[in-house]
């Protein structure tokens, strides 16, 4: 994916084409040292679309965070994972 514009708490990526019968199955970001949560911004990219979006953070600790939801164009139902991130210390 090409990146279009970024900084550091901004991405703005070029997606690929995409086949008729293909389609997004998880969109997956960063936060990086900020711990993860949907931003304002995710929101507004994930709400009309049907995926799995999660995002990452606290990567600079022993303890990264996660979050992860269904979004089904419209409504967002988030998904329990931060159990089932590894301790890293
Ligand atoms: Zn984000």
């Amino acid at each position: 994916m090409r990146s279009i514009a970024a900084g550091p708490a901004h991405l703005e990526a070029q997606r690929p084409d995409l086949e008729e019968y293909e389609s997004f199955a998880v969109n997956l970001h960063s936060h990086a040292r900020i711990p993860a949560h949907f931003s304002t911004e995710d929101n507004i990219d994930d709400r009309n679309e049907v995926k799995i979006s999660g995002v990452i953070g606290s990567l600079h600790t022993n303890q990264p965070t996660a979050v992860f939801r269904i979004c089904t164009g419209g409504k967002f139902i988030n998904l329990d994972v931060q159990n089932l991130l590894p301790s890293l210390g």
